[in-house]
């Protein structure tokens, strides 16, 4: 990836990858807002540590539902606070083999979930943010904002609306893991930050800026530190071998990248001090992550031969 040319060149490579398989999948409609989303939409965006930003597909600026991605950030942000290390003992950082809002385990394994990508993790994470900062969802916010630099970066009500009337699964993985003394803030408070959350919008050419900071080892736009460069490889972990839920190891295989998907049908994925690549498609597969954005990934992996494999 040495000039423009060959950008436009991996560019090509992806949409002759992706074309003729928009809209396969199924759109994510558990959450009932979000089954309205046209599946024919595509968009694929890289942003280089250098500040280049290349992107294709008719959708790479439309916005869409962030879901799970903003996993990676919530854990970011607690990562950068006092209380890194400290949320580490209340969630694990291994693979769970079962899908991201699954039960049982959580069970068993007595209310501590097993990685902070799938739900039950993620609401330690944001109950951990709010006991940080008083406003998890606000600091998510702030955080995407600069680093998109588009101030008006927010919620969909909506959405957000929709998940909390649908969202009895994560009433349920928050109320066991209140029962075991594991979440601290009052359930319905950590609830209403965390669809908050996962309702943000967000384009490709946005998200692939705003996930920079794991790009150039912790360093945020302006070149402050988010995370210290051992922090920010130990998330990039985190996303190689949870980010995709129960389908980590078919991503590592298919992909070879740190990557975070969302219901929403995008997908982050990071090359360590060189890029990040942002991929949306709305349709799902039965593992809840976008069939063209993966593809797409894939195609971006053969063609360049960036991966950390
Ligand atoms: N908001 C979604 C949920 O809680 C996020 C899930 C996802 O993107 N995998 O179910």
């Amino acid at each position: 990836m040495e000039d423009s040319h060959d950008h436009t060149g991996v560019l090509d490579a992806v949409m002759e990858r992706v074309r003729s398989h928009i809209g396969e999948g199924r759109v994510a409609d558990y959450i009932p807002e979000l089954a309205g989303v046209d599946p024919d939409e595509f968009g694929f965006a890289m942003a280089t540590v250098d500040g280049d930003l290349y992107s294709v597909g008719d959708h790479a600026r439309t916005r869409f539902s962030m879901q799970s991605i903003t996993k990676v950030f919530t854990l970011a942000l607690v990562m950068h606070g006092h209380s890194g290390s400290d949320v580490w003992k209340r969630v694990h950082r291994e693979p769970s083999g079962n899908a991201f809002n699954s039960l049982h385990q959580l069970e068993f394994e007595n209310g501590v979930p097993r990685n902070p990508m799938i739900n039950p993790g993620a609401l330690i994470v944001t109950d951990q943010l709010l006991s940080d900062t008083g406003d998890s969802a606000g600091a998510l916010q702030d955080l995407l904002c600069a680093e998109t630099g588009d101030p008006g970066l927010h919620a969909d009500n909506l959405v957000a609306e929709s998940e909390t009337r649908s969202g009895d699964r994560n009433r349920a993985l928050a109320y066991l893991m209140a029962s075991f003394g594991t979440i601290r803030n009052p359930v319905p408070e950590v609830l209403d930050h965390y669809f908050r959350q996962c309702s943000i919008t967000i384009s490709c050419e946005e998200l692939a800026r705003a996930g920079l900071f794991l790009a150039r080892r912790g360093r945020r736009s302006d070149g402050s530190e988010l995370l210290s460069p051992s922090d920010a490889r130990r998330i990039l972990a985190v996303m190689l071998t949870c980010g995709t839920y129960d389908a980590a190891g078919e991503f590592a295989y298919r992909v070879g990248l740190p990557c975070k998907s969302g219901v929403g049908g995008g997908i982050l994925a990071v090359v360590p001090g060189v890029c990040t690549v942002a991929a949306w498609g709305p349709g799902l597969d039965e593992k809840g992550n976008s069939v063209t954005a993966a593809l797409a990934l894939e195609a971006f992996t053969d063609v360049t031969g960036c991966s950390v494999f």
